[in-house]
């Protein structure tokens, strides 16, 4: 078994249009996603585990109101915010989530709480706040989630639909999510998955990302996955565990089959994108849509990132 370890993240995929970005944003999506991939690193630099490391990356990028998890989330098409997360641990296909909750600071650790503190594997809504807050774990104001430009994307949004004009949205405003995929010296994979979901959404709208199998997945036999994008499509195709299915049973390596699931789902209309990761540390990233924010770390710590679909830069 190799000593080597690696981290691979995502802020979100879509029509990431350049024209709506000045040069000082791009920058700040670079340094969240660079600063996502050294809190996940120095984890596993410390001979940390993988689950440790995927639950501090996502933690930065909720943290981060650039990205669409924790602070900064969107808004439902009542106004509210509603988060979904997840985690999984390859070693024993532990797992837990919750979903259409709102209150804690980072949502993936209530997630964290389900896996490592009740039999359970997805809570829900009220239920799952109330647990969170049994569990200690912190709590931020309505004020800290909210940030004018996902208050003014929803205005936008319902403003569209009662004039019943086409979307011309930039997918990057309507929807994103976070996540982080990793393997540690001692050889487990683990992913994690947080997001306020689509804009506009309907209240109780869940997507894949709490969906184990969908939006989430780890297994040491095979691969960890993270996905973004249309979570209708990913839920329907079981994207994740699609992809673990096809290097397991017709023996694909990581890249064919995550390069294929994206490709269908893409061919269907499930613009997005994941990120991957095999037992032996080997990443892939695809996309089906114009760009997707993403960033990779391996043994070295030099942080990898990437937006549009040119390789990606130290
Ligand atoms: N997959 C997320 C959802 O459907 C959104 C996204 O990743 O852009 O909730």
């Amino acid at each position: 078994m190799t000593q080597r370890h690696a981290l691979a993240i995502h802020g979100g995929a879509g029509t990431i249009r350049r024209d709506n970005m000045d040069a000082a944003t791009e920058e700040a999506f670079h340094e969240g996603l660079r600063a996502s991939l050294r809190a996940g690193h120095a984890v596993l630099e410390q001979g940390g585990s993988a689950l440790d490391a995927v639950t501090a990356a996502v933690m930065a990028l909720e943290d981060n109101p650039l990205f669409n998890a924790g602070r900064g989330a969107v808004f439902t098409a009542g106004g509210t915010q509603e988060m979904d997360a997840a985690v999984m641990r390859g070693e024993d296909r532990g797992a837990g989530a919750v979903a259409g909750l709102f209150g804690p600071r980072n949502p993936v650790l209530a997630a964290r709480a389900v896996m490592e503190r009740t039999e359970h594997v997805l809570l829900i809504g009220e239920a799952a706040r109330a647990f969170a807050a049994s569990q200690g774990i912190p709590f931020a104001s309505t004020e800290y989630f909210h940030t004018d430009s996902r208050w003014a994307a929803l205005q936008a949004e319902l403003a569209r639909r009662s004039a019943a004009a086409p979307d011309m949205r930039d997918d990057a405003a309507k929807h994103g999510t976070v996540g982080a995929v990793a393997r540690d010296r001692h050889g487990n994979l683990a992913a994690a998955t947080s997001t306020g979901g689509m804009t506009g959404k309907m209240p109780g709208r869940v997507g894949d990302s709490p969906v184990i199998g969908a939006g989430t997945w780890a297994d040491n036999a095979t691969c960890a996955v993270s996905a973004t994008g249309h979570g209708e499509y990913f839920i329907r195709w079981a994207a994740a565990h699609d992809i673990a299915a096809r290097m397991r049973y017709l023996g694909e390596t990581l890249d064919a089959a995550a390069t294929h699931v994206v490709d269908e789902l893409g061919k269907r209309g499930g613009s997005g994108g994941l990120i991957a990761i095999d037992r032996e540390g080997r990443i892939s990233l695809p996309f089906n849509c114009a760009g997707m924010y993403r960033g990779l770390i391996g043994t070295d710590g030099v942080p990898h990132t990437g937006i549009y679909r040119t390789p990606l830069r130290p």
